[in-house]
């Protein structure tokens, strides 16, 4: 068997006008756009990436932002919140901004001993903010939160099943073993320090998911470059049927759908959101992969224009 995973690696999820999405993402949460792309199976539509300063993977949250999508539905069968961590003095400081950015937001509460703050994003997304006195000190970006108070990157996923003894045995296959459990919640933690933490809640009640604006579309795992073969066929073992291995530019990813229905992805740690352009200029102009240069005339002029920070002095 591989090693166990660590953790989150990014997670990906539809949007609908990618402008706002960009100025929620960058401007009221304060993450950096690391990458400005297009959806490599519909290049029409845009692929963004925020993170951390470069995009360290465990802190990127990207978006399809297909500017006439229908709202989804969020259910069972997804992973239905993003959990972002925070350091645990900020709470007050997450609270007041949130309040004076206009987004409604619920908590702070208590959850397994974690502070955590609950809102949605414009497109509906559900999102939280853990705070722990272990978040890492990570590589905050600049921009309008202070360093101190930025989010790290992924504290985990919450996953909404039906069923949940499939998709539970595949996270302890991978590293995520069966911690606390509270209501309807278990909690699954592997031991990474950034996204370790699967939150899986059993509802064989509630509404099925649709995929649409703020829904997430899958969510992928660092694994790494050695064994994302041995992972591939340990996912065929299990009785999934896993995609070949597929060249991403800035990772290597295998996908596979759990029997509950939410789609994982299995993303190298390298060779990263560098390998195209200089730390300094991530996500300042349209990267495409090398196969997609010679339409870049042709694609760029199909995408709505985005507000891209000027590049820091
Ligand atoms: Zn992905």
């Amino acid at each position: 068997m591989p090693a166990d995973i660590p953790g989150i690696h990014h997670v990906t999820a539809i949007a609908s006008d990618p402008g706002r999405n960009y100025e929620f993402y960058t401007e009221t949460l304060g993450l950096r756009l690391v990458k400005r792309s297009v959806n490599q199976d519909d290049v029409s539509v845009y692929h963004l990436f925020y993170g951390d300063r470069s995009g360290t993977p465990g802190t990127s949250m990207t978006f399809f932002p297909y500017p006439d999508a229908r709202p989804g539905r969020v259910g069972t069968g997804q992973a239905t919140t993003v959990q972002f961590v925070i350091p645990d003095e900020s709470v007050e400081y997450w609270t007041d901004r949130l309040g004076s950015e206009g987004v409604a937001h619920e908590g702070p509460y208590e959850r397994f001993g974690d502070t955590v703050i609950a809102f949605e994003d414009p497109d509906g997304l559900p999102l939280e903010l853990v705070a722990r006195a272990d978040a890492p000190d990570g590589d905050p970006p600049d921009g309008p939160v202070p360093a101190e108070h930025a989010i790290r990157g992924f504290f985990g996923v919450t996953l909404s099943l039906a069923t949940a003894s499939g998709t539970g045995s595949l996270l302890k296959t991978m590293g995520y073993q069966p911690t606390r459990s509270e209501h309807h919640r278990q909690r699954f933690r592997a031991a990474g320090d950034l996204g370790a933490v699967v939150d899986v809640l059993e509802d064989p009640e509630a509404p099925r998911g649709e995929a649409g604006a703020g829904t997430v579309h899958h969510v992928a795992f660092r694994v790494s470059d050695s064994e994302q073969a041995q992972w591939h066929d340990a996912l065929v073992d299990r009785g999934l049927r896993p995609t070949q291995i597929i060249d991403r530019k800035w990772f290597r990813s295998i996908y596979a759908r759990t029997e509950g229905g939410v789609l994982f992805e299995f993303a190298t740690k390298s060779p990263g959101y560098t390998v195209d352009e200089d730390v300094d200029e991530l996500g300042e102009t349209l990267v495409l992969p090398e196969w997609l240069e010679d339409r870049r005339e042709e694609i760029e002029s199909n995408l709505p224009p985005l507000p891209v920070a000027p590049r820091e002095a």
